[in-house]
This record gives C-alpha cells, structure tokens and sequence, in this order.
C-alpha cells in the first residue's frame, strides 16, 4: 500500500474539518442550550443529532467486533461509496476499477465525481478476474471495488483471493459487503486488521431490515475512518434514525436471516424444476439469479400476478437473467407457482 498521504487527495489532507457547537463544547452540567441556534421548544427533534453517532457505534462496536474509531456510520451505504471517491479520486486525474456485472453505483458515483471507471468482466462462471482486475491498474488507479456477494451474480469470492487483491494493490481495495449476512464464506472484516489498504461496506438496510431508515457502515483503519468522520456532512445521521437504528441492532435477526437462507436453497430447487428456467446461478445472498428462457415473457407475466422482480438481462453475461429477491415463504410460493405455469 502507498503511503496514505500519496493516496488521499492533497486538499482533503489540508482540510479543516467543520466544527460543530457540539464538536466545540464537550463538557457536562448544561442545562440551557443557546450555542446551535435550534428552537428551544422541545418537540423530540428541536436539537441537533449527534454528529459523530456515538452510542450507535458503540452498540455496532459490540455486534461487529470492530473497534469504535475503525467505524464510520452512514446514509445508506451509498454515501460511504460516494465519499471513497471524494476522499481518494482527483476529479478528472484518477481511475476506479470495479468488476462487472455488479451494483451499478460505484459506476454512477464515479461518474458524478468525474473519475474515469474502468470495468473488468467477471469470468465465465462469475469467478473474480484477478489478473485483469491487476491488469487495468495504473500509476492514477486509486481505488479498486468488489462486490461480495456480488449483486446482481449472488456468489460471495474467496476471502483468500480478496487477501490476495489487496496484497498486489498499492491503492484502496473496498470490498461491498451488503449481502455478507447471508453468506457463510466469512466477513472481511475478520482480516481487516492485516490490511489497512481494505475498507469494507456493510448496511442495515438487508438482513437487519432497515432499508427504509438509511444506515450504511464503512470499517477501516483509524486513520481512514477518520477522513470519513472530517469530509460527510456534519450532521449526516438524523437523530430520529440513530435512535430506531440503536434499538432495532439489538433485536435478533438470526431467525429471519435463517429463513432466508432456507427459502433460498428451496425456491433454487423448485425453480431448477420449471420448465421456463435454464439455470440458478448459486447464491450466497437473500437473492437469486435465473437465467430463463425468455426474460421479458417471464418478467411480465410475473407482473400480471402482481410480483415484480428485477430483469438484469442487459448486464454483461446476464442474458435472459432475472434477480429474484428472496421474500416470505408465501410471496416464494407465488413467484414459483407463476413462474411454473410458463
Ligand atoms: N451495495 C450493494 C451491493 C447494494 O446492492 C446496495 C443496495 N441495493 C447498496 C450497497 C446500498 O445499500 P444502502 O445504501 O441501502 O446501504
């Protein structure tokens, strides 16, 4: 790994962080807040959040085995995403590398930030394309995405390959882990300590069922996280969403995600056994890929009955695939039963 400072765009390391009034003033015995401009009337959401989530983080501490500063909280994993190319990627200078196919926003936010994307196409069975992936890296290549498992492919990659990538890469290796709680392959997180050049992805808004309250989780080094904390907006977790995040992280949802698990291998057979499929790509997320004979047919007959699924057929090796998103048993049930009648 390069030196941080050679990664690190030269104005974000000169950046003074904004400071807010409850940045300037850590003390206790306050009984009358008069630094923020907020309205003193209490309605439950007059005051400011707390900018840097610190009980949230102690309670995502607790579950994830991952010290307190190694984490950053944020609006959805996306901002985490958009923030490694503000951080790391000169406008209009650098390059990413993301593999393909794969979650389409490492493209946009590259996009939008003005950073040239390089995509490297998965092998044959959607294995990771190591030495093409090493092969498109050059002097301004900062940053290298995988997804895994991968969306829309479903597989999760060997750990041991991951390890590897980020051993050849000078530069920021983010691994997508989105999907990782439904995958017995391993976190990332588990040899996060050997490699500062790794940040790792994760959410609540899949297994933990919170898609709808946007928390996103980045893991890295010190150093890294703490750039994080400096350049997101101050307040970027609102307090409404802190509060409900931190009770929901202390609910069980090894049941559900057992379930998941469960209908996933079911729904993969029975779908095996109709007549329209021709392949189910193996999954290690709460989602399948199938490759069916016609793509668009299946896909509006579907929606005639009321189920909506994701055709993924104009994505590199995809052709005729659709992205069955794993649901309760009986929504299951349905998809295949119309599906079966094809
Ligand atoms: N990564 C992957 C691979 C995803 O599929 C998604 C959402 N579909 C996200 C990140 C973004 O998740 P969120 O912003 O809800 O945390």
């Amino acid at each position: 790994m390069k030196e941080l400072k050679q990664l690190v765009r030269e104005n974000i390391l000169a950046l003074t962080p904004y400071s807010t009034a409850r940045d300037d003033y850590k003390g206790g015995d306050i009984s009358v807040w008069l630094d923020a401009n907020e309205s003193p009337y209490n309605n439950g959401y007059n005051r400011y959040p707390d900018p840097h989530q610190a009980k949230l983080k102690q309670a995502i501490s607790a579950i994830k085995g991952v010290p307190v500063k190694q984490i950053f909280v944020g609006n959805g994993s996306d901002e985490a995403i958009d923030l490694c190319y503000r951080i790391f990627c000169r406008p209009g200078v650098d390059n990413a590398i993301a593999i393909t196919p794969s979650y389409g926003m490492y493209e946009v936010a590259a996009q939008i930030n003005d950073i040239e994307m390089r995509k490297v196409l998965l092998g044959e069975d959607f294995s990771l394309p190591m030495d093409g992936i090493l092969k498109a890296v050059d002097s301004n290549t900062k940053l290298i995405f995988i997804c895994s498992p991968n969306n829309p492919t479903g597989n999760a990659f060997p750990l041991e390959e991951i390890e590897r990538l980020a051993d050849s890469f000078d530069g920021i290796l983010v691994v997508d882990e989105a999907y990782a709680d439904f995958s017995d392959k391993g976190s990332t997180l588990s040899v996060l300590d050997r490699h500062p050049n790794i940040i790792v992805l994760q959410t609540f808004s899949k297994a933990w069922g919170m898609a709808g309250l946007r928390v996103g989780l980045a893991f890295g080094s010190e150093e890294i996280m703490q750039i994080f904390d400096n350049v997101k907006y101050p307040y970027n977790i609102s307090s409404a969403c802190q509060q409900a995040a931190h009770e929901m992280i202390c609910s069980d949802i090894s049941d559900n995600v057992s379930e998941i698990k469960q209908q996933r291998q079911l729904l993969a057979k029975a779908l095996e056994e109709c007549n329209c499929v021709e392949h189910v790509y193996p999954s290690d997320a709460n989602f399948l890929l199938v490759k069916v004979t016609d793509a668009k047919a299946a896909y509006n007959r579907l929606i005639e009955h009321g189920v909506i699924v994701r055709d993924r057929s104009s994505m590199p090796g995809c052709g005729n695939c659709l992205r069955i998103t794993i649901g309760t048993p009986e929504e299951n049930e349905k998809t295949l039963q119309c599906l079966k009648q094809m």
